[in-house]
């Protein structure tokens, strides 16, 4: 499966590459299907360009694995992954923000209905051109975002003169604490979605992210909208992550430097040669989505590099433009000027970064610069 981004710059040019295997993205789709019973569909939360990895091609590349139904946030999303994929059905999460149901209707999405005057305007709609158009209702199970309250939602749902035409396409919540499967809300928000949803169990049902399809069947209901777990990410934190990684980011080595001890390394003097370092500066930054919090001090270590099976630690601060990395202890012959270095990838794993950096990795992957060159294959 290839995309042919348009490049054009010498490879030689770029600071870094960013690589995207869209086979593992579809493999990991695969994988997560594989894990519900055959009357339960699995979607894709392809928002924030796919987490970072292009929604073009990953919704392409997600189509083609068998996805029908994808979940984006803002409008714009919508618009432009319609374009992309004429026949797949699509959700925009942020509802019906005023001045959006004409697009909507236009371009065959939609709205996921988060508030009780969404609803209404959407009914309006509906009782204007006498028939149903397809949304989302959601309800707030308890992480107060989007979303009807349970006495909202079911005080209208069970209203057939408020109601009139209209007939949700999806009933779907959100959990709070899916990372951390043995948080009691899980069970808690389970329960409040069973009973609330149980009147209307003609109408799909959906509760499950990433880590609710990883949590088991009773969080799966008729749909499940995984995300993170696509692209690779550590949907649920306690655990082993099954998931295959998709993007690789390789920054180049611009200078390898000595450091006399006592001596100090970047912005801010924050961190302290405490023997003589020899030091490799690299082209990737924060802008180029190496999160700043990711530095390293005196005080407190910070993320880490691979240069083929070594740990390069981080020294310093992160700049915009390039990090600074300890290849005191790594052969020579492996830390050349002009070669590449893995700062994320199969043997960095953004969530292992994302640590250091005190976020997780829905951060780096939606952080991924525009800087790079960006390659769509294999992560060889
Ligand atoms: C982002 C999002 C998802 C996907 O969540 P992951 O944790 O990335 O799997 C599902 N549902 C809603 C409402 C979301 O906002």
């Amino acid at each position: 499966m290839l995309f042919a981004a348009e490049d054009p710059f010498h490879t030689d040019l770029y600071g870094g590459r960013l690589t995207i295997d869209l086979e593992a993205i579809a493999q990991n789709w695969r994988f997560l299907k594989s894990k519900l019973t055959d009357n339960t569909e699995c979607a894709a939360a392809v928002k924030a360009d796919a987490y970072g990895t292009g929604q073009e091609p990953s919704g392409r590349a997600l189509f083609d694995a068998g996805c029908r139904t994808f979940f984006v946030a803002v409008p714009t999303e919508a618009i432009s992954l319609r374009q992309t994929l004429p026949d797949a059905t699509i959700y925009a999460l942020n509802g019906l923000l005023p001045g959006t149901a004409d697009h909507y209707l236009e371009n065959d999405i939609r709205p996921v209905l988060g508030s009780l005057v969404e609803v209404r305007d959407w009914i309006n709609l509906c009782k204007s051109a006498g028939r149903s158009f397809d949304a989302a209702v959601h309800v707030d199970t308890g992480i107060h975002r989007l979303g009807l309250s349970p006495d909202e939602f079911s005080a209208t749902l069970s209203d057939a003169d408020l109601m009139g035409p209209f007939v949700p396409s999806l009933l779907m919540s959100h959990l709070a604490c899916g990372s951390t499967p043995d948080h009691e809300m899980n069970g808690r928000q389970l329960e409040l979605f069973r009973e609330i949803t149980a009147p209307y169990a003609h109408i799909k049902r959906s509760l499950a992210n990433s880590a609710g399809v990883l949590m088991g069947h009773e969080y799966h209901f008729d749909l499940v909208r995984p995300g993170i777990s696509l692209y690779g990410g550590q949907a649920i934190e306690t655990e082993i992550n099954p998931m295959k990684p998709v993007a690789k980011v390789e920054a180049r080595i611009m200078i390898v430097r000595n450091v006399p001890e006592g001596d100090t390394i970047g912005y801010g003097a924050r961190q302290t040669a405490r023997r003589h370092l020899k030091n490799a500066v690299v082209a990737a930054g924060y802008a180029d989505g190496m999160l700043r919090s990711a530095s390293s001090s005196d005080d407190r270590a910070g993320g880490f590099a691979m240069i083929e099976g070594h740990k390069a630690p981080i020294l310093g601060r992160i700049s915009m433009d390039m990090i600074t990395l300890d290849v005191t202890d790594i052969p020579e012959n492996l830390v050349k000027r002009g070669a590449f270095v893995e700062m994320l990838g199969p043997n960095v794993a953004a969530a292992d970064l994302a640590a250091y950096a005190e976020t997780i990795d829905y951060e780096y992957l939606t952080s991924l610069g525009q800087r790079f060159r960006r390659v769509y294959g294999p992560l060889t």
